[in-house]
C-alpha cells in the first residue's frame, strides 16, 4: 500500500513470528509420500522458501479479523454514495440463498430436477417486466456495464437486422463513464450533448445530434444529478422519429419504483444493476446481475437461453432463439444473486417498493434542505433519490471536495461520490437511500455542516484529515496504477 503516516501500534504478523511456530498439526501421514517437486515443472517451482510468517493458530486468526474490521460496509455504518445505491442487503436474502434446495443445485442436473429454481428465474423475469413496463427479460448480464453492452448488441443486431448501418450512440455529459465505455466496445462511436442550464438533456443538442447514423440514445432517469427529465416523452419521440432506439441505464431505479416505469416513458431497452435497486451485496467485484429488458421488436435478439414456461405449468430453458446475439454468460447468470433479488421484491411486493422509493426521494430532500445553506446547490430543484452538492464555495477557502470527503472519515461516514457527474465542479453527490433513520441523516448533516464551520475557521484542519483512519492520505491513482499486492514492502 502507498501512503505516509502509517501507523502500526499492533505488532505485525511478521513480528509476532517465531522460527519453528506452528499454527496446526497433522497426524503423520499413513500413505507413501510423493516427491511433490516431481509434480510441477522446473520453470514453476520457487527457487527458495516462501518466507512465511510462523505463528499459532490464534494469532491468524485475530490477524484477518483485524484486517476485516478495517474494511467499511454497508453493515458497519452510513455509506451514502450518489448513483451506486449502497442499500442495506436483507439478512433474509442470505437465509434463503443458502437454502441446501438453492445452494446445492448444479446447473447441469436434468430440468426436471430443477424446476423450483427455474421457476424462481422466471417469476423474477415477469416481476421485473412488470417493474420495468417491458416485454421480455433476460437475466444472465452480471452487471449493470454488462447489460449495458448486452443491451447495445441487441440494438445493433435490432438495426441490421432491418438493413441500416447505424454507427452512433448519444449520451448526455451527466452520464456514467460505462456508457461510453459499452457504447465504444459494442462497437459504436460515441456522441456526448450537453445538458442544459436545469441539468436536463437539452432538446436542441439532441436535434441537432440527431440523424439517420443514430443506433440509439443512452439515458439515465432519474439523472446523475438526481434530476428527473420532464420531458423525457418529447426526448423519445425525436429519437424514435428518427429511427433510433432508447437505452434506459436503470441505476436510478431507486428513485421510481412502482411510480413510473421505463418503458411508459418510451424506453426500448432497460438494465437494472439488482445490487443497487434490489438490495443485493455489491462485492468487491464479486458475483452480480443486470438484468435486461427489453420491448417486443427486441425480443428476437435476447441472449439464449430465456427461461420459459409451458402450457402445463412446468418450465424449461428455450435454446430456440436463431436471431439470438448469443450467450453472455455462463449458465443462465448468477442464480445466487437472482435468487436474493427475488426474495427482496416479494418480501416487499408492489406496495412496498412503491413506499421504498417514496422514502427514498423524502430522504434526500430533506438532507438536501438541510444542507444547502453550507454549501453550494447548483440546481435548486426538488430531487429525486439523490442529489448533488458543490464545494466551490470551500475551494475559495483552500479546502477541495476531497478533503470534505477525507474528513468525512473522522466522523465514522463512508463519503459519498465526488467529483461524478463531470459537468459539475467539485461535485458531492448524496445518496441516503430508504432505510436511513432520522437520526443517522441528522448525524451526517451535523458532520458536513461541522466541517463547512471548520473550512472557514481552521481549513488545515480539514485539508489534513483524515485522523482516525489506520493509514491517511494515500496516492490513489500510483495504488491503483501499481499496487504493491505482498507483505515484503508494507506489512499491511
Ligand atoms: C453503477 C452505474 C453504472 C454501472 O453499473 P455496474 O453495475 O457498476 O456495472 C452505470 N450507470 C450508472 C448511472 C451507475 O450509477
Amino acid at each position: 500500500m502507498t501512503g505516509n503516516g502509517e501507523k502500526h501500534d499492533k505488532a505485525t504478523i511478521f513480528e509476532l513470528s517465531r522460527p519453528g511456530r506452528i499454527g496446526y498439526s497433522l497426524p503423520p501421514s499413513d500413505v507413501p509420500e510423493v516427491e511433490w517437486t516431481t509434480l510441477l515443472p522446473a520453470s514453476m517451482l520457487r527457487e527458495k522458501q516462501a518466507e512465511l510468517p510462523e505463528v499459532y493458530e490464534v494469532d491468524v486468526i485475530r490477524h484477518y479479523t483485524e484486517l476485516s474490521r478495517r474494511n467499511f460496509g454497508i453493515d458497519n455504518g452510513f455509506y451514502p454514495l450518489g448513483s451506486c445505491t449502497m442499500k442495506y442487503n436483507p439478512k433474509i436474502n442470505e437465509d434463503v440463498a443458502r437454502f441446501t434446495g438453492f445452494a446445492k443445485i448444479h446447473p447441469y442436473q436434468p430440468e426436471e430436477s430443477i424446476q423450483g429454481a427455474l421457476e424462481v428465474l422466471y417469476r423474477l423475469q415477469e416481476d421485473l417486466r412488470e417493474t420495468t413496463g417491458m416485454d421480455q427479460i433476460t437475466l444472465q448480464p452480471a452487471a449493470g456495464a454488462h447489460g449495458e453492452w448486452t443491451g447495445l448488441m441487441m440494438i445493433r443486431a435490432y438495426h441490421e437486422s432491418r438493413g441500416e448501418q447505424r454507427t452512433k450512440v448519444i449520451v448526455p455529459d451527466s452520464a456514467h463513464g460505462t456508457n461510453p465505455a459499452s457504447a465504444s466496445v459494442a462497437g459504436f462511436e460515441t456522441v456526448t450533448i450537453p445538458s442544459d442550464s436545469r441539468g436536463l438533456v437539452d432538446l436542441e443538442a439532441l436535434r441537432e445530434a440527431i440523424g439517420p447514423d443514430v443506433a440509439a440514445l443512452m439515458l439515465t432517469n432519474p439523472n446523475t444529478l438526481g434530476l428527473f427529465e420532464e420531458r423525457i416523452e418529447e426526448i423519445a419521440g425525436i429519437v424514435h422519429e428518427a429511427g433510433g432506439l432508447l437505452y434506459y441505464d436503470g441505476a436510478n431505479a431507486n428513485a421510481i419504483m412502482g411510480i413510473t416505469r421505463p418503458g411508459d416513458m418510451g424506453f426500448d431497452v432497460v438494465h437494472l444493476n439488482l445490487h443497487k435497486t434490489m438490495s443485493t451485496p455489491h462485492g468487491g467485484g464479486g458475483p452480480g446481475a443486470g438484468p435486461v429488458g427489453v420491448k417486443a421488436k427486441l425480443i428476437p435478439f435476447l441472449p439464449a437461453p430465456i427461461v420459459a414456461c409451458r402450457e402445463d405449468g412446468s418450465f424449461f430453458l428455450d435454446y430456440e432463439r436463431p436471431h439470438s446475439i448469443g450467450r453472455v454468460k455462463s449458465y443462465y447468470g448468477n442464480f445466487g444473486i437472482l435468487l436474493r433479488a427475488y426474495v427482496y421484491i416479494l418480501s416487499y411486493g408492489g406496495e412496498g417498493l412503491r413506499q421504498v422509493s417514496e422514502n427514498a426521494v423524502l430522504n434526500a430532500n430533506y438532507m438536501l434542505k438541510k444542507l444547502a445553506p453550507y454549501f453550494d446547490v447548483p440546481y435548486e430543484r426538488f430531487c429525486k433519490h439523490e442529489f448533488v452538492l458543490s464545494g466551490n464555495r470551500q475551494k475559495k477557502l483552500g479546502v477541495r471536495t476531497l478533503d470534505i470527503a477525507k474528513r468525512l472519515l473522522d466522523f465514522g461516514y463512508h463519503p459519498p461520490t465526488i467529483y461524478f457527474p463531470l459537468n459539475v465542479e467539485e461535485c458531492i453527490m448524496i445518496e441516503p437511500t430508504e432505510t436511513e433513520s432520522k437520526e443517522t441523516l441528522d448525524g451526517f448533516i451535523e458532520a458536513m455542516i461541522q466541517i463547512a464551520k471548520e473550512a472557514e475557521e481552521n481549513p488545515d484542519l480539514v485539508k489534513n484529515a483524515p485522523y482516525s483512519t489506520v493509514v491517511q492520505r494515500l496516492d490513489e491513482t500510483l495504488a491503483a496504477r501499481k499496487p504493491v499486492l505482498n507483505c515484503s514492502c508494507a506489512p499491511y
